[in-house]
């Protein structure tokens, strides 16, 4: 793939933008696509993808590669404008980083979205310039599915670039991340239940779950399984009741869900429903869901804390779906043994948050935030002390500068 890149001259912030078009070599010629740096401190690169021919705007943001390439999903939604979408693409790139430092997928962390409403403006032409517009950074950002990004789009995408992540099965993929980052709840509620009442069985405990979607109906499976009693809500009521049918879990009103008395309670359909309004509503003893970013701003962990309420991290509960897609880059492919191994390890990540929370006094989620960090910064300094020679922890550099 050839880009052409042109250098536009000081923007308002006073760093340089670039955009790069496709050259007339490139086997997807196109004189209508375009991709511009927009620089951003503390991201590695965020760029912009339009294509007048399809319609597409989208955002890319690279926020770390320090351990790796950038792997994070495709999103599609209806954001009002540009800086909206680059604010969620900001927040959840950067989420993305932390996530797979603290589960060790060996990889950095980046995120995309596509500005607009999927029922208006999805068309293969779109997805392959979206291709386009992922392959020509080379690597550095890997996509992978998300919100309106299904795997047959991934399969146009895929068509575009090598950098994708997450297809069939039959295409050499990992498949669908949902039954895995289930699992991974599954298992981090058992640890969560273990932690707060010395048992870890949940046989007689009561689960309330938000949302029964991909995640959430595996999740209230598996609990159920195991002897829970499981109420549901969720906002598609015909689901809810074939549910109720298969699976026997007990459907709840939507805006009853929060102030149910309960073991635990299990986000899976929404972020940042943990506010100042919310907390003192729950009567449960555990928060530990699926959903992302769940804290509506960091200080409410604290405040769960203040409550007695035990929270797991969400991005270290949820990172099954991570974890797995990341066993696509072991040696040999995917291999979905491996990959039940490492989510397995899930319950020892969240004991380990717990501990140094309750030994440091402070919240669990910033405990996590303090683990990646952590984990962040001596990657980097083993990575300078590689490239400038000084040895660093027992890693010797090449003495090149
Ligand atoms: P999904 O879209 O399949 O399911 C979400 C469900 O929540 C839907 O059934 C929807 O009707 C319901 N819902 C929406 N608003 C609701 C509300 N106000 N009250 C009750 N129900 C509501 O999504 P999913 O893949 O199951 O993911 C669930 C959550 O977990 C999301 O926040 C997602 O970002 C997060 N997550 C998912 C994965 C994964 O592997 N799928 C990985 C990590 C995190």
């Amino acid at each position: 793939m050839h880009w052409v890149v042109e250098r536009h001259g000081a923007t308002g912030s006073g760093s340089l933008s670039y955009s790069a078009r496709f050259s007339p070599t490139s086997p997807y010629v196109t004189d209508t696509q375009k991709i511009t740096d927009l620089p951003i401190e503390g991201y590695e690169r965020v760029v912009r993808c339009t294509d007048t021919a399809t319609g597409l705007h989208a955002i890319i943001s690279v926020h770390d590669t320090t351990l790796g390439p950038a792997l994070g999903g495709l999103r599609m939604w209806p954001y009002a404008n540009e800086a909206d979408a680059l604010f969620d693409v900001k927040r959840l790139s950067r989420g993305m980083t932390y996530k797979s430092a603290v589960a060790k997928t060996g990889l950095g962390g980046g995120k995309a979205v596509i500005i607009g409403d999927p029922k208006k403006i999805k068309t293969e032409g779109l997805y392959l310039a979206m291709g386009r517009c992922i392959d020509a950074l080379g690597g550095k950002y890997i996509t992978a599915e998300d919100v309106n990004t299904s795997i047959e789009d991934l399969e146009v995408v895929r068509r575009a670039t090598k950098w994708v992540t997450g297809l069939a099965r039959k295409n050499s993929g990992s498949g669908n991340p949902s039954p895995y980052t289930a699992y991974g709840v599954f298992l981090g509620v058992r640890a969560a239940l273990g932690w707060q009442f010395g048992n870890d069985s949940p046989k007689g405990r009561t689960v309330v779950i938000q949302g029964v979607g991909a995640v959430g109906s595996d999740l209230a499976r598996r609990l159920i399984e195991a002897g829970a009693k499981v109420y549901a809500a969720d906002k598609n009521l015909e689901r809810l009741q074939q549910l109720q049918k298969e699976l026997g879990l007990i459907p709840v009103d939507e805006d009853r869900v929060m102030q149910m008395k309960c073991d635990v309670f299990a986000p899976c359909a929404l972020g940042a429903i943990i506010t100042d309004e919310s907390i003192p509503l729950l009567q449960c003893s555990i928060v530990a869901g699926a959903a992302n970013n769940l804290l509506l701003e960091p200080r409410h962990g604290k405040a769960l804390a203040d409550r007695g309420i035990l929270y797991a991290p969400d991005y270290v509960i949820n990172a099954g779906g991570i974890i797995n897609v990341s066993v696509e880059f072991n040696d040999g492919g995917y291999d979905e043994q491996a990959a039940l191994t490492k989510i397995e390890r899930i319950p020892q990540a969240l004991r380990e948050l717990w501990t140094m929370a309750k030994e440091d006094r402070i919240p669990p989620s910033d405990a996590a935030d303090r683990l990646a960090d952590r984990i962040l910064s001596e990657a980097r300094g083993a990575k300078k002390a590689a490239s400038c020679g000084a040895p660093y922890k027992g890693v010797r550099g090449n003495g090149c500068c």
